[in-house]
C-alpha cells in the first residue's frame, strides 16, 4: 500500500487543501505541477470545479518490522 498526500489547489476557486490517496499497486504518478481531475465534490469550497493542480506531493511509506 502506497500513500501519497497531495497539496491541491482548486483551479476554479483557488482554495488549497490536502488529500490523501492510496494505491495498492505502484500506479501513483502524481507529479508536482500537474493537473488532476477529481469528482465535483472534491473541492472543500463546493464550487463545483473538478480540476486541481498539484502543488506538492508527499509520499508516505510504511516501514515493516523485520524479525
Ligand atoms: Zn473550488
Amino acid at each position: 500500500m502506497v500513500r501519497v498526500v497531495l497539496e491541491l489547489r482548486c483551479v476554479k476557486c483557488a482554495v488549497k487543501f490536502e488529500r490523501t490517496f492510496e494505491e495498492r499497486r505502484r500506479q501513483l504518478n502524481y507529479s508536482e505541477g500537474e493537473m488532476l481531475q477529481l469528482d465535483e465534490k472534491a473541492c472543500p469550497n463546493h464550487c463545483g470545479g473538478d480540476w486541481f493542480s498539484i502543488e506538492r506531493s508527499h509520499p508516505i511509506r510504511k516501514f515493516k518490522r523485520r524479525f
